[in-house]
């Protein structure tokens, strides 16, 4: 992991966020203390957890304390190397057919005890909906309904362009979203291929700005949302097997060169 920080911070991003099963490698054999002590001394600084996996609809008691109890496990290691945001990811392939509004009345229970935890350590939530008919919170319009309603400054919504993308979320809808609520932007872009085609996955990500998203209206969204490039970084999140291939040297750089290059293009204040 250490080697990708190092590549990260040479090709000049300020943030980076932190994959679980990455830092759970990580922490096998090492402590949470060697990672601060790394972030200390260079400038490269942790930004997410990404991320907390199936924080709703858990139908036991039980299933909801195992849930809060690795909250728990994880609060003293983001205290430890200063990390102020945890990406929390809807479950998926529910048995009951639920209806929206039972999803989103529990959604809203869960993220409130997830907060209750980290909320006075100062880190904040942000619910990554999950452009995929097997997710439970699939669209921006419902976790944005979901965060309205719980109503903590602590408590957002991770904008991923794919998952935007894949399931058909709105413009129109981000647009009249109070942008302050977004507080994590995953930048990328997608094939052309039909939504909600069961072929139309993570492995079908591209570079930012490489794809068939329509990035001009998408940033005219988050504008006119109030949405405020300055305090919150964008992050770059391909999943693409192709690019796994590429050197970490060539994969870091690209992802750099694209990133920043969407960044101005689209995302800075003309
Ligand atoms: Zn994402």
């Amino acid at each position: 992991m250490l080697a990708d920080l190092e590549a990260a911070e040479r090709y000049g991003f300020d943030y980076i966020d932190l994959r679980s099963d990455t830092l759970d490698a990580y922490l096998r054999s090492s402590a949470p203390e060697d990672l601060a002590e790394w972030f200390r001394s260079h400038r490269l600084k942790p930004h997410t957890y990404s991320a907390l996996m199936f924080f709703n609809w858990r139908r036991s008691r039980a299933d909801r304390q195992e849930l809060l109890d690795e909250v728990r496990r994880l609060i003293p290691v983001f205290n430890s190397i200063d990390l102020k945001t945890i990406a929390v990811i809807p479950s998926a392939n529910i048995a009951e057919h639920a209806t929206v509004g039972e999803i989103e009345d529990d959604a809203v229970v869960m993220l409130n005890k997830i907060a209750d935890l980290c909320e006075p350590h100062g880190i904040s939530v942000a619910l990554e909906f999950i452009g995929s008919g097997a997710f439970t919170i699939n669209r921006f319009d419902t976790a944005y309904d979901i965060v309205s309603t719980v109503n903590r400054t602590s408590v957002g919504i991770a904008l991923d362009v794919f998952h935007f993308h894949a399931m058909g979320s709105d413009c129109k809808d981000l647009a009249e979203s109070d942008g302050r609520k977004i507080i994590n932007l995953h930048l990328n872009d997608v094939e052309h291929l039909p939504i909600g085609a069961p072929y139309l996955t993570d492995e079908k990500r591209l570079w930012p700005g490489d794809g068939c998203v329509d990035k001009a209206r998408l940033a005219e969204a988050l504008h006119a949302s109030g949405f405020d490039t300055s305090t919150v970084p964008a992050a770059v999140e391909v999943f693409r097997p192709e690019y796994y291939e590429l050197s970490v040297d060539e994969n870091v750089s690209t992802a750099y060169r694209k990133t920043k290059s969407f960044v101005e293009q689209y995302l800075t204040e003309q």
